[in-house]
């Protein structure tokens, strides 16, 4: 008896219990049904617990949605419902209605009044959503809320976020939550926050959102940095670089590196000694910037160029795992300027990291977490490890039926590009709806070349053309449709048959190559055979496919000795022997355990992060909100930094000291008496005391009223931390990029990045408290002609 089967039959029993008030709940009418709210309420107040009221709160929310929706969960949906509700990840292929699934969990958790939020990977969807199911959540009497942007140009402000963060249920995307979380932490005052606790949340196509976008961490960027004017010349200076001679290319590990031959060739073209030197530190890095932006950045595959909102071309990344263009995402420390300059743009502003948060840590602050995928399975091991979420598998509603067919491989690219071609003209021919996936936007383009040319109508949905994805989807079912996509395709969407289809046999999907995981290819598969529906699934595979050159065994090269291709066209021969059935899956292995490898890493670069802006976030938060003047807060600041420089050999000399009073503490200091020898450091700490207590008291003369002060003592102190932090989160930043492409020293990144990120953060908070200081006592306090409070800081 597996654990599985265990885990299921609980849930089984569950289930049971809720199917036993179906008709007793179906009984009651509409406003009997509302009245339940207020009933589970109450009982939750009495101390009944959220798993007391499941099986009846589940039958409610069960019955709304047939009576507003006209769809009555099926079991399996109801079982997908309590998996989310126990607080792990629901595995359920596309078309079983994972949508209408989340609306029993959303429904008995929202009853607890903390708030309730559904997670999706688009607007679009969480609108949408929000809109269809929030039609049930409000005929039970719950609010529902869809804190985002509808259009580029709308602004929300805080008061509005903070009204619709507060409805029980709330619809949103990652990335929004995620630059909500950060903006709110960047906010000196209580008016700029608007975010409810993370109570509880849904996340839908959870692998996507946790595993997938994990190495690309949000990044709110701030401050322009200096403009470096060298990426032209060095990006000219690398196009004559030969690779292999003047660079080494690991293309598995993407590492670029200089040789010995290169670094001198770069010397001659810069007219300099030794490129070595410190002093060209910058060029060094001007130059590894420009070879990776020329060798692991491809246009049509990990970016493309797009028109910004001025006409003017730009650079737009591309999500790799789902084809996805990355509009808020830049790469930083320089890349994204380099690729840039790779292209022949016009340079954009290198910016600094003011805050930045991975999704996993995003997530992680919720105290309980659902999700919900079509391919969670696979990464199950991951789940556990990392977020301690089971994945279980709910059965489907109806028999899958799609047929999934064994690869077909080949020796090289265009021998498969063309098989696939003539399996795509043989089906199109028989009349069944056709969706191709290719690896790249690239790919997809010279698929659907390919496909002109043989004449056969078709739409092309990759990045390019996001705009018409819905209804390119939409058609796709029909009877004859031919869709070229890039896996963009491949999450969310559900393609319904066209009519007559069914008879034919189905979708059919084909895939132009396996991707860089399995949950991926999955995925694609997936959009075939829905809710009981035929299909057919099967992908090409050539040996010159990217997963295979970089993850397949080496002896894959042999095959190539004696090889002709011209000859091999046409005839097709697919490669049948043993040792090539499991090359794919070995391959795939290999590049998912990397994956895994490298999340990990980002993950554990991530802690120190992690820790530091939770003890930064708390402080600020604690300062934010408490109420009345700061003077403890001040006091402690103030003794503290005076108890340090009073024992700083650096403040010995008299000179020193006094200048130090002059920069930091007051003008009106009489010269003589700072200059004195004191009998002890506790008399010098408390010299200093006793000229800032009476700064401070000036100033709160002006300021007058207490809520005046204590707004001028808050802001000082935050600004102090914030203009600390900011560098910090930079610092780590840059810190990080530069450890991790270190693989060659002898110590391990890891753990010098966590000493120097434990030191960097210490010498932070002295920083920040010293600054407070003069913040505090050497502000200008002015009240301007309007009669309001400026404040002037140093
Ligand atoms: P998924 O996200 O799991 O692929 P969706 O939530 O998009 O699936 O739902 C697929 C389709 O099935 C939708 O059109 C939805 O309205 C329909 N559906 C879901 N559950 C039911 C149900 N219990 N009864 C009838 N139709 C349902």
């Amino acid at each position: 008896m597996t654990l599985d089967y265990v885990k299921l039959r609980n849930i089984k029993k569950i289930l049971k219990e809720v199917n036993s008030w179906k008709d007793a709940i179906a009984h009651l009418t509409d406003q009997q049904l509302q009245e339940k709210t207020v009933e589970f309420r109450e009982r939750l107040a009495e101390g009944e617990t959220l798993d007391d009221l499941l099986p009846e709160a589940f039958a409610v929310a069960r019955e709304a949605d047939k009576r507003v929706l006209g769809m009555f969960p099926y079991d399996v949906q109801v079982m997908g419902g309590i998996v989310l509700h126990q607080g792990n990840v629901a595995e359920m292929n596309t078309g079983e209605g994972k949508t209408l699934t989340a609306t029993m969990p959303v429904y008995l958790n929202a009853l607890e009044g903390k708030g309730v939020m559904v997670i999706t990977t688009n607007t679009y969807l969480a609108t949408r959503d929000a809109e269809e199911m929030g039609q049930v959540y409000r005929f039970l009497g719950l609010t529902v809320g869809v804190p985002l942007k509808q259009s580029e140009d709308e602004e929300l402000d805080p008061e509005v976020k903070r009204e619709i963060y507060q409805s029980d249920v709330i619809y949103t995307t990652n990335t929004s939550l995620g630059f909500d979380y950060l903006t709110e932490n960047l906010t000196a005052s209580v008016d700029g926050q608007f975010l409810a606790d993370f109570n509880y949340a849904i996340v839908d196509e959870i692998d996507s959102v946790l595993l997938d976008s994990a190495q690309t961490p949000l990044i709110i960027s701030g401050s322009p940095r200096v403009q470096s004017n060298l990426y032209g010349i060095i990006d000219t200076l690398i196009q004559t670089f030969k690779e292999g001679e003047d660079f080494k290319f690991d293309e598995e590990k993407k590492r670029v590196w200089l040789t010995r031959k290169g670094a001198h060739a770069a010397e001659a073209f810069l007219a300099i000694p030794n490129l070595y030197d410190p002093q060209y530190r910058d060029l060094v890095r001007h130059i590894s910037l420009a070879l990776q932006a020329n060798k692991n950045f491809i246009k049509d595959k990990d970016y493309v160029i797009h028109p910004n909102v001025e006409g003017q071309p730009e650079i737009v990344l591309l999500d790799q795992a789902t084809g996805r263009l990355m509009e808020m995402t830049r790469l930083q420390g320089g890349l994204h300027q380099a690729i840039e300059a790779k292209e022949g743009l016009k340079l954009t502003q290198e910016t600094r990291a003011m805050a930045s948060i991975t999704y996993q840590n995003l997530f992680k602050m919720f105290r309980k977490l659902g999700g919900m995928t079509g391919t969670g399975k696979v990464a199950e091991a991951e789940f556990l490890d990392t977020y301690a979420m089971s994945v279980i598998k709910i059965p489907t509603n109806r028999r899958k039926i799609r047929k999934d067919l064994p690869d077909e491989i080949y020796q090289t690219l265009p021998e498969k590009i063309v098989a696939s071609l003539d399996y795509v003209k043989k089906v199109h021919e028989k009349g069944n709806p056709i969706l191709v996936f290719a690896g790249s936007v690239e790919m997809s383009i010279l698929y659907s070349n390919l496909l002109l040319r043989e004449g056969i109508p078709h739409n092309l949905l990759n990045a390019n053309n996001a705009p018409r994805e819905a209804q390119i989807i939409k058609e796709s079912g029909r009877k004859g449709a031919v869709t070229v996509a890039t896996s963009m395709a491949g999450r969310g969407t559900d393609i319904k048959l066209g009519p007559g289809v069914a008879e034919l046999g189905g979708l059919v999907v084909v895939g132009t190559e396996r991707m860089m995981n399995q949950r991926i290819d999955l995925q694609i598969r997936g959009r075939s055979g829905r809710q009981g529906d035929p299909g057919l699934t099967k992908f090409f595979v050539s040996l010159e496919d990217d997963l295979m050159k970089n993850w397949g065994p080496d002896w894959i090269q042999d095959t190539y000795q004696d090889y002709d291709v011209e000859e091999r066209i046409g005839a097709t021969k697919a490669l049948t022997k043993r040792k090539y059935k499991n090359l794919v899956e070995r391959a795939q292995n290999a590049s998912e355990s990397s994956g895994q490898a490298s999340r990990r890493m980002t993950l554990e670069f991530a802690e120190s992060m992690n820790i530091q802006r939770a003890i930064v976030y708390e402080e600020r938060d604690r300062l934010i909100k408490q109420e009345g003047r700061l003077d403890t807060i001040v006091e402690k600041a103030l003794r503290s930094v005076f108890t340090s420089v009073a024992n700083e050999k650096d403040y010995k000399d008299p000179v020193a000291f006094y200048r130090y009073i002059l920069d930091n503490v007051s003008y009106q200091v009489d010269a003589q008496k700072a200059r004195q020898t004191f009998r002890s450091k506790n008399m010098k700490a408390n010299f200093l005391w006793e000229l800032a207590k009476s700064e401070l008291e000036a100033k709160y003369e002006v300021l007058g009223t207490d809520e005046v002060i204590a707004q001028f003592q808050r802001m000082a102190i935050l600004k102090a931390i914030d203009e600390n932090w900011v560098e910090q989160v930079d610092y780590l930043q840059q810190l990080r990029m530069a450890l991790s492409g270190q693989y060659t020293s002898q110590k391990n990144p890891l753990v010098e990045f966590f000493q120097e990120a434990y030191q960097s953060f210490e010498r932070m908070k002295e920083a920040a408290k010293r600054q407070m200081v003069r913040n505090l006592l050497l502000s200008r306090v002015e009240i301007n002609t309007k009669g309001e409070i400026v404040l002037h800081f140093p």
